[in-house]
């Protein structure tokens, strides 16, 4: 039924891949180490080499088990949710999930897109397809205002770009707090506030508190440019679903310069391995190629969640336009196969650029 796989091209390279709990050897492909300042949590360093750089704490297919990870989300700059953050995209999921990012108050910033299960958020899909999973059609645009509005640095994205670029977000004053006076404060119930440009991509961030908005000249720049998007190959025709072939008309947008590239699905041959089905690559082929032309610095991704793990891609030095510096590609799912959160956030130190 299905053909057999043809071997991933010569750069392709397995950097770490644990084998997922109870599932036994599925993972044939060597474990080799992490890329330089790749960590998976809680084996990750109590400082960043410095303290200008930026702490990147990946996860995704969180699939509404919040509980279960909530004491394992490292303290971190910046988290990255690559998608299926619920279990069926219902408005109480998504306040579920709202809630539990806004307790990550060691996290000034949430990156976040959807996935195929966030059906309420594809608005034609929800419209036509609603009662396929919901009995009783919810309001689309009342839940992307709830991610849209949720404040707390929680930044909803849909194609679209995030970057931080003068304005400087710190939590300074809470790092001199105890974990019990942390825990006393609500930071980032200030934060009531950020703007992205959709021209420039900056990104203003306004708090009530001005402690936490501090004086551009200290402290962390990102400066990276992050572009996400929640699409990904048809598969069961579900939310943000495209057909493969068709891909390509929506990786066009992605930026030449995007540093950070988000998407729930994983590009062709990374992180994209289906075990039960004769370890095929499902992974987006189109996403493959228009990641060998902007060749960003990582790409974060899930929804094959046996491929959860970091691989590298190594690029030939022929391309004069674009820096020939490695790409590492994250598939950060937190959920095995079966659901079960079982997979560790995979963590990462970025330089200041
Ligand atoms: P989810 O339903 O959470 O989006 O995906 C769960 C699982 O469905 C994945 O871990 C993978 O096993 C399977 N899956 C998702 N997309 C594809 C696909 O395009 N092809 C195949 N063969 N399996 C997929
Ligand atoms: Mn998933
Ligand atoms: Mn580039
Ligand atoms: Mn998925």
């Amino acid at each position: 039924m299905f053909p057999k796989p043809k071997p991933p091209p010569q750069n392709f390279r397995v950097i770490h891949r644990p084998a997922p709990e109870g599932t036994g050897a599925e993972h044939n492909a060597p474990s080799q180490p992490l890329p330089p300042n790749v960590y998976i949590s809680p084996d990750v360093p109590v400082n960043k080499p410095a303290p200008n750089w930026l702490r990147m704490v990946c996860i995704s297919d969180t699939h509404n088990t919040t509980d279960a990870n909530n004491y394992m989300i490292p303290e971190a700059d910046i988290l990255v949710h690559a998608g299926d953050f619920t279990k069926m995209g219902t408005t109480a999921q998504i306040d579920q999930f709202v809630c539990w990012m806004k307790s990550l108050k060691h996290i000034p910033l949430k990156i976040i897109i959807a996935g195929n299960h966030e059906i309420i958020l594809d608005k034609p899909f929800y419209k036509e397809k609603w009662h396929r999973f919901h009995n009783t059609q919810e309001d689309h645009q009342a839940a992307v205002d709830k991610l849209e509005t949720a404040g707390h640095g929680i930044v909803y994205l849909n194609n679209s770009t995030f970057q931080v670029d003068g304005a400087k977000i710190l939590y300074k004053k809470w790092q001199k707090l105890s974990k019990q006076e942390l825990d006393e404060q609500e930071p980032l119930q200030d934060i009531h506030a950020i703007d992205i440009d959709d021209d420039s991509g900056a990104v203003a961030a306004t708090a009530a508190d001005t402690a936490m908005v501090v004086d551009p000249r200290e402290g962390w720049t990102m400066g990276y440019k992050i572009w996400a998007s929640p699409w990904q190959p048809e598969f069961f025709d579900w939310a943000f679903n495209e057909e493969r072939g068709k891909l390509k008309e929506i990786w066009k947008h992605i930026p030449i310069d995007t540093d950070i590239l988000v998407t729930h699905g994983p590009p062709k041959y990374h992180g994209d391995t289906v075990p039960r089905q004769n370890n095929q690559h499902v992974g987006c082929h189109e996403l493959l190629n228009r990641l060998k032309v902007v060749r960003p610095r990582y790409h974060v991704f899930g929804h094959i969640h046996e491929g959860y793990g970091v691989s590298q891609i190594n690029w030939p030095s022929d391309n004069t336009q674009q820096s020939s510096q490695p790409t590492v590609c994250i598939n950060a799912s937190v959920c095995n196969l079966q659901y079960r959160p079982i997979n560790k956030p995979i963590v990462v130190d970025l330089p200041p650029k």
